[in-house]
């Protein structure tokens, strides 16, 4: 494809070139109208992420993104000059402000491309399935032990 003079050329991460080139061919598939050149589909995917950026600040003037850890978002409210710490409750987007799981700061926190490094606690999610499997262990050991005593 040809460059226009007003081109810069950049360098992207492999990884991310092959995850952005998957994307744009599961796309494509679903979608004729995806741009039919990649270059142009991941200029398309940045000036969608600086649109949603610019709608954010239209929408909600009042809350900014402050920061993240591993398991909390932190959204800074002008109006209420408080934080609003968003984290994973019950599997759902919870807000320590006001205890609510379908407030404000969670509609903001949803829109903000850092709300995907708030990790879905795999901890809880391993913890259950090795419960479940020591549950079945435990069943199947004490029918293994009746049938033993029966046999006996
Ligand atoms: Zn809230």
């Amino acid at each position: 494809m040809p460059r226009s003079s007003s081109a810069e050329l950049i360098t992207l991460r492999v990884s991310i070139v092959k995850e952005l080139r998957n994307k744009w061919k599961k796309e494509r598939e679903r979608n004729p109208y995806v741009n039919e050149h990649f270059g142009g589909f991941v200029n398309e995917l940045l000036h969608d992420i600086l649109e949603k950026d610019e709608f954010l600040r239209h929408y909600a003037p009042f809350l900014s993104e402050e920061g993240c850890t591993r398991d909390t978002l932190y959204i800074k409210d002008f109006k209420e000059n408080k934080i609003a710490e968003i984290h994973f409750s019950e599997n759902k987007l919870h807000c320590s402000l006001c205890d609510s799981f379908a407030c404000f700061h969670i509609q903001f926190a949803m829109a903000t491309p850092r709300v995907a490094k708030l990790n879905l606690d795999q901890k809880t999610i391993d913890n259950e399935i090795e419960e479940d499997g020591q549950q079945v262990k435990k069943i199947t050991n004490n029918k293994r032990r009746r049938n033993t005593i029966s046999r006996i």
